[in-house]
């Protein structure tokens, strides 16, 4: 569906679905001088945004989707590493976000660090 057709709220509830899956959320900013949009990262960090801005960072989440190699779900924006928990596999293996956070980066931190 082109954005041409849609209303506001369609493109901002397609916008949100999408951001999500890398964690990043937003809400209405009326403020004199914002875009119209804040953008909350994992970390908290906040950013001023346009309706336009949110949809361009949405279309590259879905850009480079596949399958996680730990849980089978989706990953999206290419995934991440997901040594040492699978082998990278010359790239073949991506993992999604979740298993990043809660598996890859704990067995990450359990490992010794070699010299
Ligand atoms: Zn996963």
């Amino acid at each position: 569906m082109s954005t041409s057709t849609m209303t506001i709220t369609e493109r901002e509830e397609r916008a949100r679905e999408i951001l999500a899956h890398e964690g990043l959320q937003f809400e209405r900013n009326n403020e004199p001088g914002s875009k119209g949009y804040t953008i909350i990262q994992p970390s908290g960090l906040r950013y001023d945004r346009s309706i336009e801005d949110l949809e361009s960072t949405a279309s590259i989440i879905m850009e480079d989707t596949g399958t996680c190699c730990i849980c089978g779900g989706t990953y999206y924006t290419g995934g991440n590493n997901p040594e040492p928990v699978m082998p990278l596999n010359d790239g073949e293996n991506r993992c999604c976000r979740t298993c990043d956070r809660n598996i890859v980066i704990p067995a990450r931190l359990r490992e010794p660090v070699s010299a």
